[in-house]
């Protein structure tokens, strides 16, 4: 439902992306890991649309949603305002499926987004893509600066989004093991380049 070819994308004239092609099938998991500086938020975030290729093509058959890196939360604003930032004009059902799949957000929907915890609020930035019901989920950094346990159960509701709605995932992650225990494929990039694809058992083992 995910296919890049050949995609190069620069910032001027420095080439972030240099030929990357990836095909992420429906319902799929699919990590993308590798080195600082790889290409991995870059191309993360032209799947999302928010940056331009140079050349080569990036076509989702769906609806994608990105969790950002950083989560990006407005710290003033309820969680519920959080969520319904895109101006969903069936606000109320979206909200209730959102709570649906994750309950730890209704609790917390009046509570300000800055006073949550940094576990609390990366649930809030899933859900509040989750509110453009995406076939694809496009996640940057799920465990940045949150504690392993955290990490455990923010991962549980991926499973669970993925096995109950069939949500292809495609997740930038720096905790190689957390990303191959999520993800049973995975991208290694490096460089603006494709190591290797495949299998993340495979890779887990070739290191
Ligand atoms: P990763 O997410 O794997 O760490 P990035 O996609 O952030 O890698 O960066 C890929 C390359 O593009 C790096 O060399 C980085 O310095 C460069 N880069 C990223 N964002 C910008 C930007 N806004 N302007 C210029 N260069 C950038
Ligand atoms: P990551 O690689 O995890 O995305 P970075 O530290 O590379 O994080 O980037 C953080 C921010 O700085 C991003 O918004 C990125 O686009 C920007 N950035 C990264 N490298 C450069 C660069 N060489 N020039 C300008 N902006 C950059």
């Amino acid at each position: 439902m995910l296919h890049i070819t050949d995609l190069v994308v620069r910032y001027g004239s420095a080439v972030a992306l240099d030929g990357v092609s990836l095909n992420v099938g429906r319902g799929e998991m699919v990590a993308l890991v590798g080195p600082n500086g790889a290409g991995k938020s870059t191309l993360i975030n032209t799947v999302s649309g928010l940056l331009k290729p140079a050349s080569g093509s990036v076509v989702v058959e769906g609806t994608v949603a990105q969790v950002p890196e950083g989560r990006q939360m407005f710290p003033d604003m309820s969680v519920e305002d959080n969520l319904l930032l895109g101006g969903w004009s069936i606000r109320n059902r979206q909200l209730d499926e959102v709570f649906d799949l994750l309950p730890d957000l209704a609790g917390m929907r009046r509570r300000k987004a800055g006073r949550l915890s940094g576990g609390q609020q990366q649930m809030v930035a899933i859900g509040r893509a989750l509110m453009a019901r995406p076939d694809l989920l496009a996640i940057d950094e799920l465990s940045l600066g949150l504690a392993p346990i955290v990490v455990d159960e923010l991962a549980e509701h991926l499973r669970y989004l993925n096995t109950e709605r069939g949500t292809a995932v495609l997740l930038v992650e720096q905790e190689v093991t957390l990303a191959f225990n999520l993800c049973a494929r995975a991208c290694v990039l490096e460089a603006g380049r494709v190591v290797v694809t495949g299998p993340s058992s495979e890779l887990a083992e070739s290191d």
